[in-house]
């Protein structure tokens, strides 16, 4: 095949920042180790841009929630230390957990039986202590099943770790009861919100995912973590409006003055939605804000370029993307921002 020529879509990972912010965490964290969540591709920034960065910072537990994610991560770091969340739904899972050495989280107590069906061994248990999602129920932790697992980690996931709710303190008290009842070598209960909970939230482990790639999901994170990634997109044509002229699908805005405008590789697919492309809604050239006028459409936008008029066809803009400030006009979660970047950024 031919070498493809330069893209028009480009995404900076700032590994350093990554480290640093993985650094932060297990500050917080305190006595406790601090893993990675590193599930949908490090949430879309990539596991070959990330993972490394993380294990040289010094993580040792990696959490995937697919069976399909373990051989990328585990080309960066010793499969015994990834852990695979949704655990096994049948017979194909176990058995390619036990040829990896990949551990399951075992999240009900079919997933138990499937486990010891395979040969058992060291594996991870999710207790549910109230978000109703994945988990063994408490009263289910007495099934011989359950009982006679080799428990490494045992772990929990707190609902509401983002805000002040009385579910938190509830979710401890239940986590602590399993904790009295499963043998295990070490507690996990919270995510990267729950880190700021207080070190009666940090048992053994903590299992960060979002605040590493930037997301800052409470007010007490705010100054320790920094932004990751770097969207950007390239001008694909310019054009002079007249005043009367309108812009894109629907004709949804209409020039007042004649204004210089750049017709920008940034769509759907690269997960710029129509509802990022609103009010007040902007790329940037450094520090120069460019409003994004008219609807998204497909795999362009259009920016007035009346701040930055002598740009041209090729120059880079920059997707704002400090996540904490980006997703309250969104209509998405600092999650989603993260996890539908496309794949057309990702480098080939
Ligand atoms: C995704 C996930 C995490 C990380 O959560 P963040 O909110 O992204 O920090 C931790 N634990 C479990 C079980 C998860 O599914």
């Amino acid at each position: 095949m031919a070498e493809l020529p330069p893209p028009s879509l480009r995404l900076t990972i700032d590994a350093d920042v990554l480290a640093d912010n993985w650094r932060a965490l297990d500050a917080m964290s305190g006595e406790a180790k601090t893993g990675a969540a590193v599930k949908a591709d490090c949430y879309a920034l990539g596991v070959d841009a990330c993972v490394p960065a993380l294990r040289d910072a010094g993580c040792t537990h990696f959490f995937v929630a697919h069976w399909s994610e373990v051989e990328a991560v585990a080309s960066h770091v010793p499969p015994a230390r990834i852990s695979v969340l949704h655990g096994p739904m049948n017979a194909a899972d176990a058995a390619y957990a036990q040829q990896t050495g990949a551990a399951p989280v075992i999240n009900s107590v079919s997933q138990a039986r499937l486990w010891h069906e395979s040969g058992g061994g060291t594996c991870q248990l999710m207790v549910d202590t109230g978000i109703n999602r994945l988990g063994v129920s408490l009263g289910d932790l007495s099934d011989p099943a359950i009982a006679s697992l080799d428990v490494d980690i045992l772990m929990s996931h707190l609902a509401c770790a983002d805000e002040d709710n009385v579910m938190n303190a509830r979710q401890l008290a239940v986590f602590k009861q399993a904790t009295e009842v499963v043998p295990h070598q070490s507690a996990s209960l919270t995510n990267s919100a729950g880190i700021a909970l207080g070190s009666a939230y940090h048992f053994d482990l903590t299992r960060p995912g979002l605040a590493l790639y930037g997301g800052v999901p409470r007010p007490e994170l705010a100054n320790k973590i920094r932004q990751v990634a770097r969207p950007e997109a390239a001008i694909l044509q310019t054009r002079s409006l007249s005043a009367g002229d309108s812009v894109g699908y629907n004709a949804e805005f209409t020039a007042q003055c004649a204004m210089p405008t750049g017709v920008v590789s940034l769509g759907y697919a690269d997960g710029f939605f129509r509802s990022r492309g609103g009010e007040g809604s902007h790329l940037l050239l450094g520090k120069t804000r460019l409003p994004i006028v008219g609807k998204v459409s497909m795999d362009m936008l259009i920016v007035d370029l009346s701040n930055a008029p002598s740009l041209r066809e090729g120059d880079w803009l920059e997707v704002p993307f400090h996540l904490p400030d980006v997703a309250p006009n969104s209509g998405l979660s600092q999650y989603e921002l993260l996890t539908t970047l496309g794949q057309r950024f990702k480098p080939r």
